[in-house]
């Protein structure tokens, strides 16, 4: 879907211009196509009213909006007195909301075939090359069948601009959907997200270092209805703050996804350097991240968060053999999603490309992991040795006290100006 295929970015002066500019054309606004949102039965109505939520969220700080949904599985969304380029911002904040599969910039036209048609003819006086219309009713009482429009509408096109019709690989398709009060039409979709709405899946603490694979796999979970907070260990006071910087601002590209991100920063480098002089040597990696993941479980706790995530991939570093992934799950009760678990590196790097996170994860920083890393790290990490090391320095003690030094940030991607609700 559309994150693995790499939309290109809505240009939003285009597209206004494109299909703007021209008083003559009816209303613009956004219909948006829905997923798997249609199939949730009973559910249904408690997923349109998140996803309703989450779509005022995601416009919050732009000029009103009003929400309507049509069937299960389409919402129209219009901004009354809006232009065409606030409308095409809009239309852009809607593709990275959860849930939505296609946005489409359309034209609201009375439901009149004449000026119907009047916009259909006009919404291609730019194009060349082929095309088809496809018509749709979600009305079935409107006097005409789909495929009686789509031939009137088409030779109305034809006639205009002489564009040639092609049904079977058109380069344009005009859309004419008849709806219960108006009708739509427009040419171009932009893939949106896909998944569920986030929230709907419950909540969940992301382990969000400054590397590429944490901020993926967030997304995923994100994409598959979790809101998710996120928790970074820096090295502090043995490393700069730059790791902080870096998890700031991927948190700020990852909230345009889900609005209200909150980050919990860690100052780490004390607690590993008391690993460190306890002498535990291979096992440093694995033990460090064991207290990680119990400090992650206390405050996920705190958090009323369900689950953890980390960014593992199955073999990518020593640390991420079966043996030590199956060591790392004895650390806590809480289960850990690892999305990531079955991808290479290079569909990872794709995937962060997509969703904007990856120029900002190849940013230089001290990652706090690298520090104090032994020469050599254990692959088949043994619970009872880890176990032991933690009994000596009572690790479930220290876990709760790393979890009183948290500072807390609101990395939002619309800056200070909207405070989302958490
Ligand atoms: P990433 O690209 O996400 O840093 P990685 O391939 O470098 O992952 P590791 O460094 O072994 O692999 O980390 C595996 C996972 O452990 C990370 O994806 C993340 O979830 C968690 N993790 C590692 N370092 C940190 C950190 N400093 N703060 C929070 N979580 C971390
Ligand atoms: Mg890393």
């Amino acid at each position: 879907m559309a994150v693995t295929s790499a939309p290109a970015a809505l240009d939003v002066r285009d597209t206004a211009q494109q299909l703007g500019g021209d008083p003559g054309l009816g209303e613009l606004c956004v219909l948006m196509k829905l997923g798997e949102i249609v199939l949730k039965g009973s559910n249904r109505n408690l997923f349109q009213r998140r996803l309703h939520n989450n779509i005022r969220s995601a416009a919050r700080d732009l000029r009103s909006i009003t929400l309507t949904q049509r069937g299960a599985g389409v919402i129209i969304v219009r901004m009354p007195g809006g232009s065409d380029l606030e409308v095409a911002e809009l239309a852009e904040r809607m593709r990275n909301v959860m849930g939505v599969v296609w946005v489409h910039l359309v034209r609201r036209v009375a439901k009149d075939l004449d000026s119907v048609t009047d916009i259909a003819v006009r919404s291609m006086a730019e194009r060349a090359g082929t095309f088809a219309v496809k018509a749709r009713r979600r009305d079935k009482r409107f006097p005409m069948t789909s495929s009686q429009i789509a031939v009137h509408i088409g030779s109305a096109v034809q006639h205009a601009h002489g564009l040639p019709v092609e049904l079977k690989r058109p380069a344009n398709t005009l859309h004419v959907e008849v709806d219960k009060d108006e009708v739509f039409v427009f040419t171009d979709g932009i893939p949106g997200q896909g998944g569920l709405p986030v929230g709907m899946s419950g909540r969940g603490l992301v382990l969000m270092s400054g590397g590429i694979d944490s901020p993926v796999a967030a997304h995923r979970m994100m994409r598959r209805g979790l809101k998710v907070d996120f928790l970074h260990f820096s090295g502090m006071p043995f490393t700069g703050p730059e790791s902080i910087y870096k998890a700031y601002s991927l948190v700020r590209q990852l909230d345009r996804y889900q609005s209200g991100s909150r980050l919990f920063v860690v100052p780490f480098g004390k607690a590993q350097q008391q690993l460190k002089t306890s002498g535990i040597e291979r096992l440093q990696i694995v033990a460090q991240r064991r207290l990680m993941l119990k400090t992650a479980e206390a405050l996920a706790d705190d958090l009323g968060a369900e689950t953890l995530i980390t960014g593992d991939a199955l073999g990518q570093v020593s640390s991420q053999t079966m043996t030590n992934l199956t060591a790392l799950d004895d650390a806590v009760d809480l289960p850990i999603l690892r999305p990531l678990i079955g991808m290479d590196k290079t569909e990872i790097m794709d995937q962060a490309r997509a969703i904007g996170t990856l120029s900002i994860s190849e940013l230089p920083d001290e990652d706090c992991c690298t520090l104090l890393t032994p020469r050599q790290v254990e692959t088949a990490a043994k619970i009872a040795d880890l176990r032991q090391i933690e009994k000596r320095l009572d690790a479930e003690e220290l876990a709760e006290h790393l979890v009183t030094t948290a500072q807390l940030h609101r990395p939002s991607f619309l800056g200070d100006a909207a405070p989302a609700r958490v």
